[in-house]
C-alpha cells in the first residue's frame, strides 16, 4: 500500500498525479468543472479528482433526491483542514435544493483511538457542529449523530463484515489494528446511512473527503456491488481535496501538531505566533526574494490565502508579486494575519449564537439513527 494513502496517519502526498493515476480516480472534466465553477476549491484547481460525481449531479440536476454525507473524529475544535470538508459539504447541501446532508462523529472511534471519552466527545461535537451551522448548513435538511446512538450504522456494519476478509481489507489499509479495520466497516455503515429506508433510499450519496481518504471510499463503492441484490444501493460518488499542508510546510495539517494548524477557536495572539513562525516559500536573503521572487506554491502562507480569501483576484495579485519578486515575506505575513483575523473573529461571534441549535440537532440526530428498518 503507498504510504500517500493511509487515512489514519498524518500524510504527505507529494504527487498527486501520480496518486490519480495509480487508483483509478477520475480527474474533473472541463464540463464538471463549469458545473461547479462556483465552487473555490474547483476554481483554485484545489480538487484533484472524484469518482462518479456525474451520477450525483445527474441525479442533482433532474430534482431527483440526493445526499451528502461526511464526518469527523470530535477530537478538537475545526482546523483549516476539517473546515475544507465541512465547507464542500455545505457547498453541496446549498447549491442542491434536494440535497440532504448527514454528519457522522465518530466518538466512538475517538475512545478507541484516542481514549477520549463520550461526553467530552459530545462537547466537541457540538462545537464542531455550530461551526458548520455557521458556515451555512441547513439544519432542516440535515441528520447529524453520534456513532455510539446510532444502531442503525452499526448493524450495517456488522452485515457488510461477512462479505468483508482480512486479506481484503490488508490490500486497501495494509496490516492494521483489527479496532481499525471495524472502524472503517463502521464508516461504511455511516456512508450508507442516507440510502436505507429510515431515510428513503436508495439514492447518490457525495463524500467531500481529503484525498487520503480514498481506501474508504474504494472499501465502499465494493460493499455496494457485492450487496447489490440486498440493497440496492447507489455506489457512493466521491470529491477529493488537497490536503492542506502544515505551517510547518510539509506534512497535513493535523491536530497532532497544535502549533503548525490554524483553528476556528484561535485567540488574535495564537494567530499571530502561528503565522509570523511560519514556513514559507521565501528566499534566504531579501536581495535574493527581490531577483528570484518567492516560490508560492510551497508556500503554507500563501495557502492560507488560497483557503480563507474569497477574493480571486487578491489572491493571483499575491501569486504573480511573490514571483516577480515584489513582496516580502514579513509584510505578506501580516498581511495575511490581518485577513485570517478577521475571518476568524467574525465566525466566533456568529458561533456562539449557534451553540443550542447544534446541540439541539445532535439530540434530534441520534433518535433518528437509533433505529433499524433494514
Ligand atoms: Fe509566501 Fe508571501 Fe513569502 Fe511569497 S511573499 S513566499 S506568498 S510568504
Amino acid at each position: 500500500m503507498l504510504r500517500e494513502f493511509d487515512p489514519w496517519a498524518t500524510s504527505d502526498i507529494k504527487d498527486y498525479d501520480k496518486l490519480v493515476d495509480e487508483f483509478g480516480i477520475s480527474r474533473l472534466s472541463d464540463d464538471l468543472a463549469k458545473k461547479l465553477n462556483d465552487n473555490k476549491y474547483v476554481r483554485r484547481g484545489l480538487i484533484i479528482g472524484h469518482r462518479e460525481l456525474d451520477l450525483y449531479l445527474n441525479h442533482a440536476e433532474s430534482g431527483k433526491k440526493i445526499s451528502v454525507i461526511s464526518g469527523i473524529k470530535p477530537t478538537g475544535i475545526f482546523h483549516l483542514g476539517s473546515m475544507i470538508t465541512a465547507e464542500q459539504m455545505v457547498y453541496f447541501q446549498k447549491k442542491f435544493f434536494n440535497s440532504a446532508l448527514y454528519y457522522s462523529i465518530a466518538d466512538l472511534e475517538a475512545y478507541m483511538d484516542n481514549g477520549q471519552d463520550l461526553v467530552t466527545s459530545k462537547k466537541l461535537a457540538i462545537e464542531n457542529v455550530a461551526d458548520m451551522l455557521v458556515m451555512g448548513m441547513d439544519p432542516k435538511r440535515s441528520v447529524v449523530y453520534m456513532q455510539s446512538s446510532a444502531l442503525l450504522v452499526s448493524d450495517l456494519a456488522f452485515i457488510f463484515s461477512d462479505d468483508v476478509t482480512v486479506n481484503m481489507l490488508q490490500d486497501i489499509y495494509g496490516e492494521r489494528r483489527f479496532s481499525l479495520y471495524l472502524s472503517a466497516l463502521v464508516q461504511s455503515g455511516d456512508i450508507f446511512l442516507p440510502q436505507t429506508k429510515n431515510f428513503g433510499g436508495p439514492n447518490p450519496v457525495l463524500v467531500p473527503v481529503g484525498a487520503d481518504q480514498d481506501p474508504h471510499i474504494r472499501l465502499s463503492r465494493d460493499l455496494a456491488f457485492k450487496h447489490r441484490n440486498d440493497f440496492a444501493f447507489f455506489p457512493p460518488s466521491s470529491i477529493y481535496h488537497k490536503l492542506i499542508r502544515s505551517l510547518s510546510g510539509d506534512e497535513k495539517m493535523s491536530k497532532r501538531n497544535p502549533d503548525s494548524m490554524i483553528t476556528l477557536a484561535d485567540s488574535k495572539a495564537d494567530l499571530k505566533r502561528k503565522i509570523m513562525a511560519a514556513f514559507t516559500g521565501g528566499r534566504i536573503t531579501i536581495e535574493e526574494q527581490r531577483r528570484l521572487g518567492g516560490e508560492p506554491d510551497k508556500c503554507p502562507v500563501f495557502d492560507l490565502y488560497l483557503y480563507f480569501d474569497d477574493d480571486d483576484k487578491e489572491i493571483s495579485k499575491v501569486r504573480s508579486e511573490c514571483l516577480a519578486g515584489q513582496r516580502l515575506c514579513g509584510e505578506c505575513k501580516q498581511q495575511v494575519l490581518e485577513m485570517v483575523n478577521l475571518n476568524i473573529e467574525e465566525h466566533q461571534s456568529k458561533k456562539i449564537k449557534m451553540l443550542d441549535l447544534a446541540d439541539d440537532m445532535i439530540q434530534k440526530g441520534n433518535e433518528l439513527v437509533k433505529n433499524n428498518n433494514l
